[in-house]
């Protein structure tokens, strides 16, 4: 069950500061840093690599912490400079990132320059690379974790052991994806430094991080198609049959031998590589080829097995999501419940499916003005009661062995305003444009973007994040490298799944998000279409919306025939799955507008 309470407290910064920086006296570094990321660049860490936490007290999902002599910079984006102020002690100055970057930051407060330490485990190529283009005064030098050096009791790396993930569920061998990726290569090898990579290849999973279910290892793909994996010992034993003779595994300590072993030209992906695995090859005269970790583009094409899984995963997840909307119906008005309890009643209806592995994200419970913070995350301290005229904010999602599920819900609990339901009506018309539009293949999701804001633009409204991330499959929630933002240049093919969460925020009052799943697939002929390549979306997320927010007046013809269509769907899917109360909730859910 998620907790809620903080794992850090603003008063042990301070003096965990002060022996850090008698670490850095103690070596000569006038700099060092300490990022939110591990050696595999993900989005959640394991609480041994928590460092920027432990030392600031920051729990934020990105960030870093610059630490000199007399300043300690905390830089961190704008989702997080309302929960900076309360997590972090006075002895650490927050800077607002990236508007500003830290070599110009550092550059201010050291004009002269001086020595910069950083774990070149923790850090990627790129990011070094940009460093010390810039701060051309200063000396960058590799160095172990001083953070490790002076934290008591640090934990232990995840142990967890990995477990195969059958090819009746992954919906290809892994050494067919070993030889199609391998004779695809345009080096000798490849070095597979991201968990979701390693376990779709292999098709193997872990638990090693909270919520996604990837194996912490590293891995070389050779032109052979072979591949040497490297993991904690003992990790690996119970997927060595399922591996076969092809996949050698390795203790991870034998990593940095087993790279300096390479001959030829040997590919990284500089955007999330560890500064220390180039330097290593580099060192080994290996030519470093940089590219695109060449796992990604194939992972996120799901095959026929793993869209048929992604629709049994969201089928139950639906069935889980409307036993727990019919339970709010029912007792968020009696009055007494907070935002804390919805999201335990929610985890208990997805763990009641019997088939969940973990939620996919902690989940976002916002009422009233804590719906419009968008990353919002509840604990004990911000912990809102729901009352009658909040909006309720709930985004959630969970792991199932066959799929990856994402959700946004939007409810008023009691009557809804006018401007509640204009604003909640045009939401849902650019999450509807999205889900109905085709598209010439060749398109990325930069071009979709403003079809889920033209009915906010046209009020003087939007909303300031992206509109669609992929996900993966029974993966990572947030899977590169497709998207629907303004930034995603990246052609959208069959088989990727994205989510269309377009929304709404009102600072101090009430958020907005509708969130469904969706596949492109290969658009459904047309009559007197023309002799082109288009794609369309099919939905995967079957739950009703909020009927109460719906302004009917606001929608078009085709956009009300979608949402009876949709509700229709909706019930015909799940009516057999549920129990009588909640099929009767349902049934009145899902009546046409
Ligand atoms: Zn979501
Ligand atoms: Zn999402």
């Amino acid at each position: 069950m998620q907790t809620f309470e903080a794992q850090s407290t603003p008063d042990q910064g301070p003096p965990r500061l002060a022996a850090l920086r008698a670490e850095m006296a103690k070596r000569g570094f006038d700099v060092f840093l300490v990022p939110r990321a591990d050696a595999h660049q993900g989005e959640y860490v394991a609480p041994r690599d928590a460092r920027l936490e432990w030392l600031t007290g920051f729990s934020g999902s990105a960030g870093f912490c610059a630490v000199l002599p007399d300043v300690a910079g905390v830089f961190i984006d704008g989702r997080y400079r309302v929960q900076v102020r309360a997590q972090v002690a006075d002895v650490f100055t927050a800077v607002h990132w990236p508007e500003v970057q830290l070599a110009d930051w550092l550059k201010e407060q050291m004009p002269d320059g001086g020595t910069l330490a950083y774990d070149p485990w923790l850090h990627t190529v790129s990011e070094i690379a940009a460093l010390r283009k810039k701060l051309t005064a200063f000396t960058l030098t590799p160095t172990d974790n001083l953070v490790d050096a002076i934290w008591d009791n640090q934990p232990g790396p995840p142990d967890a052991p990995f477990t195969p993930h059958p090819t009746d569920l992954a919906g290809e061998d892994h050494a067919d994806k070993r030889a199609r990726l391998a004779n695809d290569l345009s080096a000798d090898a490849a070095v597979l430094t991201l968990p979701d990579s390693i376990a779709w290849l292999l098709n193997i999973r872990g638990t090693d991080i909270a919520r996604n279910p990837v194996p912490q290892a590293f891995a070389i793909l050779h032109r052979s198609g072979k591949v040497d994996l490297f993991a904690k010992d003992g990790k690996a034993d119970g997927v060595r049959a399922h591996l076969g003779t092809d996949v050698a595994v390795h203790d991870v300590d034998r990593f940095l031998a087993a790279l300096a072993a390479l001959k030829g030209a040997v590919l990284i992906d500089a955007k999330t590589c560890p500064d220390l695995i180039a330097t290593t090859l580099k060192d080994a005269g290996c030519e470093v080829v940089e590219g695109k970790d060449p796992c990604i583009l194939p992972k996120a094409r799901k095959n026929a097995t793993e869209i048929a899984g992604a629709k049994a995963a969201h089928e139950r997840d639906a069935v889980a999501m409307v036993r727990f909307l019919a339970w709010l119906d029912g007792t968020a008005p009696q009055g007494g419940l907070t935002e804390i309890d919805v999201v335990k009643a929610l985890e208990g209806f997805r763990r009641d499916t019997n088939a969940l592995r973990d939620i996919s994200f902690e989940t976002i419970c916002g009422a009233g003005p804590n719906g419009a913070i968008v990353h919002y995350r509840v604990s004990d301290d911000t912990n809102r009661p729901v009352t009658s005229g909040d909006l309720l904010l709930v985004d959630s999602g969970g792991q199932y062995v066959d799929g990856t599920t994402d959700i946004t819900r939007t409810i008023a609990i009691g009557a809804p305003t006018d401007e509640h339901r204009k604003c909640y009506t045009r939401v849902l018309q650019g999450m509807i444009a999205i889900s109905r539009i085709r598209f010439p293949k060749g398109v990325g999701g930069q071009h979709l973007d403003a079809l889920a804001r033209a009915p906010l633009w046209m009020a003087g409204q939007d909303y300031d994040h992206g509109t669609g991330h992929g996900v993966g499959s029974y993966l990572s929630v947030h899977e590169g490298p497709q998207g629907i933002s303004r930034r995603s240049d990246v052609a959208l093919e069959a088989g990727m799944i994205l989510s269309n969460e377009p929304g709404y925020y009102r600072e101090g009052a009430f958020g907005i998000r509708i969130e469904n799943l969706i596949v492109a697939v290969s658009a459904p002929p047309l009559p007197g279409a023309d002799q082109r390549e288009m794609l369309a979306f099919d939905t995967l997320t079957y739950v009703p919306f909020d009927r109460h927010l719906i302004d009917v007046t606001l929608l078009s013809s085709p956009e009300r025939d979608w949402i009876d269509r949709y509700h229709a769907d909706t019930l015909s899917l799940l009516a057999s799955r549920v129990d009588a109360d909640t099929h009767a909730w349902l049934t009145k859910a899902c009546a046409p507008l």
